[in-house]
């Protein structure tokens, strides 16, 4: 049992959801807040701005014995939407993570792929604590349902022949996460989940395994925040802004997961610009109405305040030029300018060298403008300038400035080429590269270089 006596309150921590292109992410996240849902009275989900909100109500409503709520002194857990490890490196807090704690999804016939690798390195990196979801399990030959069933038992009540094909598929990705360097195995086995990663077997599918799962995530965060996070959740709201956005009636808004502290309407905020930190004030605090009310006209509901761990709309002047990725400061018991500094110095982390020679680039965060420049360090290819957001005339018109033809290039990824830049890009002599995969794009960069020296021989 857990000591009550202590004062600390912990706040919901963010989980994110890593893996393999098609080995079930999305699936997991939709079955995770589907199920959520129609637990219906126990607690419900709530629905934020680009994060869902478990409470442990509902999590102990689906995991039944699996669970005593009263070992738990966390709110619930809050899993970000946007899946895969793009999003989960370049969305930090404080220099670190923006995820307190990740699921790295495998499916269990396919075991290890080149993007499961690529998340155990960003993980281990990052030090993130995480559990593997080893999904699919419904696709052994002849599997036998066992719904609402843990999936010990579940797996228990399988065939011969379905048991030891499973368990075979199982002891391999355990084997690969040793190579991999982590001691693992099937959860029910691990006393202590910050020494061992604990696989759990389920089906996305099914949902055999989910509520496992969920018990797993809850008693691996329940001890990582104690240790790891001070948190002051009462105190000046922090957070990381996912994207910004056009909403109409409101502007320029941005999506933000507050992971310390309180936001209030009306509350003085530093966000992280393109230029210069922004400061502004709260017009609205914006989330989404209830699913139910989802299709009615308003989509938003305003609230009073947010506290962590959440997501939420701000929607406040001077918002246009916020960047993806920045960070997002209340002012309180402080002055502007010690915020601001703080900002700045956060934003000065993030390091994209710039030459006087060089290809333009453009991402969609601040995270992933620091990963590409660091591709491109090592390709050694200079950069001329790098900016958060979409192809602009002017990014165009910047690359034409390159003294070298193979500089005038820009490298776009994860953004758009804005309508109005189109015919700039036509008239131009420049070429545009765009993907959202980093390693891609500087190899087909490096490809056109290859190529354009060998035809000047
Ligand atoms: P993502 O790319 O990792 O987000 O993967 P998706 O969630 O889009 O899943 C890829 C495909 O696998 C889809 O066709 C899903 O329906 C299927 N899928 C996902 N999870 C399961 C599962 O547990 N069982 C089965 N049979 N199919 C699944």
């Amino acid at each position: 049992m857990t000591d009550h006596t202590h004062a600390d309150t912990l706040r919901t921590p963010i989980v994110a959801v890593l893996g393999h292109v098609d080995h079930g992410k999305t699936s997991l996240l939709d079955k995770i807040r589907g199920s959520a849902v129609s637990e219906g009275e126990a607690g419900a989900i709530t629905q934020h701005i680009g994060a869902t909100d478990i409470p442990l109500s509902t999590i102990s409503g689906m995991a039944g014995e699996l669970i005593d709520p009263d070992d738990f002194d966390l709110p619930g857990l809050l899993f970000i939407d946007t899946p895969g490890h793009h999003s989960f490196s370049t969305l930090r807090a404080r220099g670190g993570a923006l995820a307190d704690i990740a699921v790295l999804v495998v499916d269990v016939n396919d075991g290890f792929q080149p993007q499961t690798e690529e998340a155990i390195d960003i993980l281990r990196r990052t030090g993130t604590p995480f559990v593997v979801a080893a999904n699919k399990v419904d696709t052994t030959p002849g599997w036998n349902p066992q719904e609402g069933e843990p999936i010990q038992r579940s797996m228990e009540a399988q065939s011969e022949r379905a048991k030891s094909m499973l368990d075979e598929n199982l002891y391999e990705i355990i084997g690969q996460l040793s190579d991999a360097g982590f001691s693992a195995d099937l959860y029910w086995r691990v006393q202590d989940f910050q020494k061992n990663i604990g696989v759990v077997p389920l089906s996305a599918l099914t949902g055999e395994g989910v509520p496992d799962l969920l018990t797993v995530l809850m008693g691996l965060s329940q001890r990582f925040m104690k240790e790891e996070m001070a948190i002051d959740v009462a105190g000046p709201g922090e957070g990381t802004v996912l994207e910004v956005k056009d909403e109409r009636g409101f502007g320029a808004t941005i999506d933000t997961v507050v992971y310390d502290g309180v936001i209030r309407n009306g509350d003085t905020i530093v966000v992280g610009g393109q230029n210069e930190p922004i400061v502004t004030e709260i017009r609205a605090l914006l989330q989404p109405r209830p699913l139910a009310e989802i299709r009615t006209e308003k989509q938003f509901e305003k609230v009073a305040e947010v506290g962590a761990a959440a997501g939420v709309k701000i929607a406040a002047p001077d918002l246009d030029k916020a960047m993806a990725g920045a960070p997002v400061r209340v002012v309180r018991d402080r002055s502007v300018d010690e915020v601001v500094e703080e900002v700045k110095a956060e934003l000065a982390e993030i390091e994209v060298d710039t030459a006087d020679n060089g290809v333009v680039v453009k991402a969609d965060t601040l995270g992933s403008l620091e990963a590409m420049a660091n591709a491109l360090r090592e390709a050694e290819v200079p950069i001329l300038r790098a900016e958060v957001g979409d192809i602009a005339p002017r990014d165009i018109a910047v690359a034409e400035t390159a003294n070298q033809d193979e500089h005038k290039a820009i490298l776009g990824f994860n953004v758009d080429l804005l309508q109005n830049a189109e015919s700039d890009l036509e008239n131009a002599d420049v070429k545009l590269f765009k993907n959202e995969v980093i390693y891609q794009l500087v190899e087909d960069y490096e490809r056109y270089v290859e190529e354009k020296q060998r035809a000047q021989q």
